[in-house]
């Protein structure tokens, strides 16, 4: 396709719009739990579609695919590891479809939950497997692939040189990190922000940043530390619509999109150029911080 990269359009100072959740917009939209939510682009495209248009219509100047679980690794855990290029194939090509010619489709690819440390797995394994996801997704028609999620440095720089080395695509990558008692913030396996940026740039990322895990709020600390080793590099946040809060046996996510819009000026002055929405988030929640960037 002929038009910019996103780290072109960003790097001319403009600030653009990811998309929000899949996940909790799947539940409510009816996957019931121990339901393959990737399976839905073959059997449920059009509710799949749905979803995508939304943000479109939202605002959103790029759009994530159905393929989160995509790997073969969280295939497996449905049967469907043969799969693996039908079903991502068609996340991208829903995508695709909903986002037109001229907006970005960037894929998403989430952790295989196999842990290098444990030997659950060999790297090269886990390389075949992103190579397979992300071979799949370029075909289907995505621009940019999203490595997110990740909380292992090892698992995340195998995604990029996989990417890397098998797609023409552009490679974003994204870390979840949890706030310690410290008061610092760390993913899930023990590092922190500026140490996973580092190995994820070393690989080769092209935009890089934080989903999932905090509030718009945190993720501003967050991208203050990013930018302590790179100030130029392109940083995505997808932030959560706060942080869950268990009622009624199921998560409430309490921050409103008018919560979030207001923050959206103190993210940009962190230094953030791309700024999307994670679990809890919808539509309202991209169109409120769509119209907070159009007033900066
Ligand atoms: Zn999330």
């Amino acid at each position: 396709m002929g038009k910019t990269k996103i780290s072109e359009a960003v790097s001319k100072g403009k600030v653009l719009i990811s998309d929000g959740a899949w996940g909790t917009f799947l539940q409510k939209k009816g996957l019931k739990p121990g339901e393959c939510p990737e399976l839905w682009c073959i059997d449920r495209p059009s509710d799949v579609l749905d979803i995508a248009k939304s943000y479109i219509d939202a605002g959103a100047d790029m759009i994530e695919t159905n393929s989160f679980g995509g790997t073969s690794f969280k295939l497996q855990h449905y049967g469907l590891e043969n799969r693996v290029m039908e079903i991502n194939e068609a996340s991208a090509k829903i995508s695709r479809k909903a986002a037109g010619e001229n907006k970005w489709v960037i894929a998403s690819v989430g952790p295989t939950g196999k842990m290098l440390i444990m030997g659950d797995v060999t790297e090269e394994e886990l390389y075949n497997a992103f190579k397979d996801q992300a071979i799949a997704l370029e075909k289907g028609g995505a621009d940019a692939i999203c490595i997110e999620t990740m909380s292992d440095i090892d698992e995340a720089t195998i995604a990029i040189k996989a990417v890397r080395e098998n797609t023409k695509c552009e490679i974003i990558c994204t870390f979840t990190f949890d706030k310690t008692v410290q008061g610092d913030y760390k993913t899930m396996m023990g590092f922190s922000p500026s140490e996973t940026i580092k190995a994820a740039l070393e690989a080769g990322a092209d935009i890089v940043g934080a989903n999932c895990g905090n509030g718009i709020l945190r993720m501003i600390d967050i991208v203050k530390e990013i930018r302590t080793v790179s100030k130029t590099i392109p940083v995505l946040v997808h932030a959560n619509a706060g942080l869950p809060q268990m009622i009624d046996g199921k998560d409430f996510f309490p921050d409103t999109p008018e919560m979030m819009r207001e923050q959206v000026k103190n993210l940009v002055a962190a230094g953030v150029n791309i700024i999307g929405g994670c679990c809890g988030t919808s539509p309202a929640h991209i169109k409120a911080m769509k119209e907070a960037v159009a007033a900066l």
